[in-house]
């Protein structure tokens, strides 16, 4: 499978110090932020519109079932395994020269060695189907259990002030997912329906899972397209606003879970990351802070990689902004 190129994500590696920089300084996101498309029951099913046409989707190489080290102190909610984009795809390279995960030959849950493989990103809003209640403001008895329409789904945010605070007040965005998953059962199934339209933004997709495990395939039927909801038109500059709203940069997603402070936190036994975000060499003072090696092994201190140190561009920011949204037209 040749999924195109990605130029965009080939700065990928600033993306992930921003990501860092930013969590760092601000000690948070605006919101909860979107969450991960998942199907979890075989044949559930949901529909979805993309917001990131064929040509944006980013692939990187990625690491799955990757057993977390010991919790924190005082950490309840702790996952047993996290993925994570390989520190060694291209979008990284002078940015990166270690990864944790293949430099140690981490095993996955499963035994076998972590290998990383590709996976593909992307941007949805989830909507839903609407059917006919017998009401007459929903078609009246005739459209009764019809699907008449398909609405957004809908998350309800906290409005913050300009210090990032609450206000109490709530605001309703369009429910964005963020969607990580194979070409093989999904995007290539997505890829043939592009093959057909030009696009796989001008219309919605009902999407089952069909399968668990290894075996899982999605299913992926068009929906009649609406013309006054696709790339060009005012509704869908409302998506791309409530995109720029949520400060939702899907490089900058990806990126993040390739970042030092992503692998320290979850990953790597010899780091630990303090609440501000500082990534601490656990090894240097004191070997014992409750760090545990997993599967015995250790990150021999490779030369660290200088933390904070980000040359980033002032402009870069804006230029991350940009990325990641759909193009309007
Ligand atoms: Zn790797």
């Amino acid at each position: 499978m040749t999924a195109n190129t990605s130029p965009t994500f080939r700065k990928g590696g600033s993306a992930a110090e921003e990501a860092e920089k930013e969590s760092n300084a601000n000690g948070g996101r605006r919101d909860r932020g979107p969450d991960y498309f998942s199907l979890k029951e075989d044949q559930s099913s949901t529909v979805i519109r993309l917001l990131t046409d064929h040509d944006d989707w980013i692939y990187v190489e990625q690491h799955s079932f990757v057993p977390t080290k010991a919790a924190p102190k005082g950490v309840e909610k702790w996952p047993k395994a996290m993925t994570s984009v390989c520190r060694k795809d291209p979008a990284f390279e002078g940015h990166f020269s270690d990864c944790y995960i293949c430099d140690n030959k981490i095993k996955n849950n499963f035994g076998k060695v972590a290998s990383s493989r590709i996976r593909v990103w992307a941007l949805a809003v989830e909507r839903e189907l609407v059917r006919g209640d017998g009401t007459e403001a929903l078609g009246g008895p005739a459209k009764k259990g019809v699907v008449i329409g398909v609405r957004d789904r809908i998350d309800e945010v906290d409005e913050l002030n300009a210090d990032g605070k609450p206000t109490g007040a709530k605001v309703n965005y369009p429910r964005l997912l963020v969607i990580n998953q194979p070409m093989k059962g999904f995007f290539a199934n997505l890829k043939a329906l592009h093959g057909l339209y030009g696009t796989v933004c001008d219309r919605d997709f009902a999407i089952t899972r069909d399968g668990l495990g290894t075996d899982t395939n999605y299913k992926i039927v068009p929906i009649d397209p609406i013309p006054d909801l696709k790339p060009g038109t005012p509704a869908w500059e409302l998506y791309t606003q409530s995109v720029t709203d949520r400060e939702v940069v899907l490089e900058a997603i990806v990126g993040e879970k390739a970042s030092d402070e992503y692998y320290a936190r979850f990953f790597d036994p010899t780091k630990t990351v303090e609440k501000d975000g500082t990534i601490v060499d656990s090894t240097a003072a004191t070997t014992a802070t409750g760090a545990v090696a997993v599967g015995g092994m250790m990150n021999l201190a490779s030369a660290s990689s200088p933390s904070g140190d980000t040359g980033l561009s002032s402009d870069m920011r804006g230029k991350i902004q940009a990325l990641g949204v759909p193009a309007g037209s």
